[in-house]
């Protein structure tokens, strides 16, 4: 029997096995990919080491956000644009990286590994029950199917996930509090290597806003995410129309775009609802799976690792007797819990301004770079402020 079974290793998985195998207990940790990492689900944008003190700042646990190997950095950026509606630019400054996701997330994976981890690649869980004090794993791996037993288990497998419900925690199903995204790398793009640029409008992007982020050498990650709510009923559009829609006709993208052509596409969940319960019954939920994004942005990697870091040690301190599992929610509450609560006001602000392209472009110029500053750091006295302006605007319209 282990001490603690990981589901899932992206980037909260292989820190919660990390954490946990550096606090002596024995762990093993699955994933169904193939290959960790594969396929990039990800903008792949980290705050810049100075910049966690602007939007984390009473995180703790960022040892590895700072200190991850230097190749793994792909571009360094100092700003965000956001485009109005009618194509007006606001801009902000934050120092960024777009780093390399895949070897992030191996290097993370091969820490746990070094730290005695027994992780398994292509293995899915597909069921979880607990008996006689203890959870049994099932696994289908290319090897045929097991189980293993663990007496704390760490759900790491990523937003919605129906292991959720399997231990009896809720999982999000809202179809509000669920981003379903598109991005395409392309080739040939005439970006500016030195900023990250958000696109607003309903017509190519309703209810949230596509993205435009530099990869180096000429490649760019372009992508939206549409709530099924805010797709036009009058509108028979997939997400990839939208975004083919974005890419050739945004008379600002497709400008930088119209030379480019796209290598790769992938699809993918990203969770903007406001933090799940995330302690069971010896049970934890780390990353998307506990909705631990901050949802005006769409940013999960620093608290998915921190959230992993910190589920290892609550599990450690829980099976050495020295206090209950739920002190992983206090940990994370106090690490992180202000942005993600704050993120989740913006994001529901957001949904009243993008309503209408004439509010969003009103509210802009009203606030202009400082609204930016405020919606990109997750800042809660602003964005209170930022809530009631918005109530007032739609209640004149
Ligand atoms: C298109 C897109 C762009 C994004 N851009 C950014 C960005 O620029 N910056 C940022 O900070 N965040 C971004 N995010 C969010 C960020 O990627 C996630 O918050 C982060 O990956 C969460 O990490 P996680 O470990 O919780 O889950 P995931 O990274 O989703 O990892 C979950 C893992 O669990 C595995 N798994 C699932 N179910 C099972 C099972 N039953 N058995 C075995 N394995 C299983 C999966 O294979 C996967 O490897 C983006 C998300 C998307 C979709």
């Amino acid at each position: 029997m282990f001490d603690v079974a990981v589901v899932g290793l992206g980037p909260g998985g292989s820190s919660a096995a990390y954490s946990a195998s550096r606090e002596g207990l024995s762990v093993v940790a699955f994933d169904r990919r193939r290959e960790i990492g594969v396929p990039i689900q990800c903008g792949e944008y980290l705050p810049q080491e100075h910049s966690f003190d602007e939007i984390l700042p009473n995180a703790r646990r960022l040892d590895l956000l700072k200190g991850f190997p230097r190749e793994i950095i792909r571009v360094k950026t100092s700003g965000v644009v956001l485009y109005s509606p009618g194509g007006r630019a606001y801009r902000d400054r934050f120092d960024g990286y777009i780093i390399d996701r895949s070897e992030f997330d191996k290097w993370l994976v091969s820490l746990a590994v070094d730290e005695g981890s027994d992780i398994r690649i292509e293995s899915s869980v597909y069921r979880v029950e607990w008996r006689d004090d203890r959870y049994r794993v099932y696994v289908s791996s290319p090897e045929g199917k097991y189980s293993v037993d663990a007496r704390v288990l760490i759900l790491a497998c990523g937003a919605s996930s129906p292991l959720n419900e399997m231990v009896g925690l809720e999982r999000e199903t809202d179809d509000y509090n669920l981003t379903p995204v598109i991005q395409m790398m392309y080739s040939g793009a005439d970006v500016d290597e030195d900023s990250i640029e958000l696109y607003t409008g309903n017509d190519y992007c309703p209810g949230a806003y596509a993205w435009i982020f530099p990869r180096g050498d000429g490649f760019a990650n372009v992508g939206l995410g549409i709530r099924r709510p805010y797709l036009p009923k009058d509108r028979d559009w997939s997400l990839r129309d939208y975004l083919r829609h974005f890419v050739k006709h945004h008379p600002i993208a497709s400008e930088k775009l119209k030379r480019a052509r796209p290598v790769s596409v992938v699809g993918g969940l990203v969770p903007v609802g406001p933090p799940l319960r995330s302690v069971g019954r010896n049970v934890l939920l780390v990353g998307d799976a506990a909705n631990h994004v901050i949802a005006s942005v769409g940013a999960g990697i620093p608290t998915s690792v921190i959230g992993g870091l910190l589920a290892g040690e609550a599990a450690s301190k829980y099976l050495g007797g020295d206090a209950s599992l739920d002190i992983y929610e206090e940990m994370w509450r106090r690490e992180f819990g202000d942005a993600l609560e704050t993120g989740y006001k913006i994001r529901r602000a957001i949904d009243v301004m993008t309503r209408s392209d004439k509010i969003m472009e009103r509210g802009l110029r009203l606030f202009g770079e400082r609204h930016l500053s405020e919606f990109i750091r997750a800042r809660m006295s602003s964005a209170t402020r930022f809530m009631s302006w918005v109530g007032r605007i739609a209640k004149t319209l």
